[in-house]
């Protein structure tokens, strides 16, 4: 069967087994080899070489989640995006770049391409005008990233790929948000799909991991940097990746259906200002996000009232952790303000929305009815 005619959930369960052809066991072996006989002087079996068994065949199962021809799996999020990025981009050339970006990603940018002359402009704006102002004639890849963290404003992929096409540059996208799950960019143009596969491919916060999808062509630009750069993962974890992954969509569908669910919710309570959340009919992308996504993810963000205290809420909690990360099973808020944009001055964090007030809420799996239970225990609590 193609993996392009099975079901989302048959993909994760059974794409990219390894086959046990010894014992025929029902799931995959692991081989932990870093050595293998040598095939010929261009073909070596070699962890950093990403092509070991393990990793040769979970790459397969991310590859046809992303509707694309061929993926690589990493050490961490911020491997993938950067042995990405340096594929594409060498000493003269231009990188245009969404606004709001994970932080990591900002920070290996500002940091990092100083030092190689690799040029960078952040738009203005999430709108594709925001981009073409930004091109320059030596601009090589436009990245972006959608729902965007932590506002979850949605940029118009298509728009932004067929702009990119025509000037013939490369496109890259952080699918991390929103998960294969519920968005697959290469259907709307996008050459180079990124995971931090900490969060949703992983899901139970215990895995640090990334991935790449794209075309071969495109892949094995990535590859030929990757095997220098040597940011590849180890057997055991993607072993236990593959362990993950094979529950991922219905881990994320409830997750998407418990955060539709709380949206609406928290819209409705006095406590709360404003939610940012694009299944929301109120949200401003909501629209482009129906025609982009297939369900509206499990990352929300909302808004207490001045007179709240949003560090004191935190503490409250009793079910909800607050923790730094996102995507676990498990539900988690945090504090923009006070965490990732911690390092940004109070006028800069108004200037993109970001308030002390602001809370960004990681959907996990539990029932709706105890999310809600202690959220009103908090605040009534403070
Ligand atoms: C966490 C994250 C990353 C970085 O991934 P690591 O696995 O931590 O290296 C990149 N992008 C987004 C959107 C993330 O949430």
């Amino acid at each position: 069967m193609k993996s392009k005619h099975i079901g989302l959930n048959t993909v994760c369960t059974h794409v990219g087994e390894v086959p046990d052809q010894q014992f025929k066991g029902a799931i995959s072996p692991i081989y932990l080899s870093s050595s293998y006989e040598f095939m010929d002087v261009d073909v070596k079996r070699y962890p950093r070489y990403f092509n070991t068994p393990n990793q040769e065949y979970l790459a397969k199962k991310i590859a046809a989640l992303e509707h694309t021809e061929t993926a690589m799996i990493f050490g961490s999020g911020m491997a993938a995006i950067s042995h990405m990025f340096l594929a594409f981009l060498k000493s003269g050339d231009h990188i245009v770049v969404q606004n709001t970006l994970y932080g990591g990603t900002t920070n290996f940018i500002r940091e990092e391409f100083p030092k190689l002359n690799i040029e960078f402009t952040f738009t203005n704006g999430y709108k594709v005008e925001d981009f073409e102002a930004a091109i320059q004639p030596n601009t090589k890849l436009i990245h972006i990233e959608t729902p965007s963290n932590p506002l979850l404003t949605i940029t118009d992929i298509k728009a932004i790929a067929t702009l990119a096409q025509q000037k013939s540059i490369v496109t890259s996208i952080d699918n991390t948000f929103a998960s294969p799950v519920n968005q697959n960019p290469a259907d709307f143009g996008i050459d180079l799909i990124m995971h931090s596969a900490t969060k949703y491919f992983g899901g139970h916060s215990d895995i640090c991991a990334g991935a790449v999808a794209g075309s071969k062509n495109h892949m094995d630009k990535i590859w030929n940097v990757s095997k220098n750069y040597g940011g590849s993962l180890s057997d055991f974890t993607v072993w236990m990746l593959e362990r993950s992954m094979k529950t991922m969509g219905l881990r994320v569908k409830a997750q998407t259906k418990n955060a539709m669910k709380l949206a609406k919710w928290l819209n409705k309570q006095s406590f709360v200002k404003q939610v940012y959340y694009p299944g929301l009919k109120t949200h401003p992308e909501h629209q482009l996000a129906t025609e982009q996504m297939k369900g509206f993810g499990a990352m929300l963000s909302f808004e207490l009232t001045d007179s709240i205290d949003s560090n004191q809420f935190m503490k409250q909690l009793q079910l909800i952790k607050a923790s730094m990360s996102l995507a676990g099973i498990e539900s988690t808020m945090l504090s923009p303000a006070q965490t990732s944009h911690s390092l940004l001055t109070a006028e800069q964090r108004e200037a993109v929305g970001i308030t002390d007030g602001l809370i960004r809420f990681s959907v996990g799996i539990e029932d709706v009815k105890d999310l809600k239970t202690d959220i009103l225990q908090a605040i009534q609590n403070l």
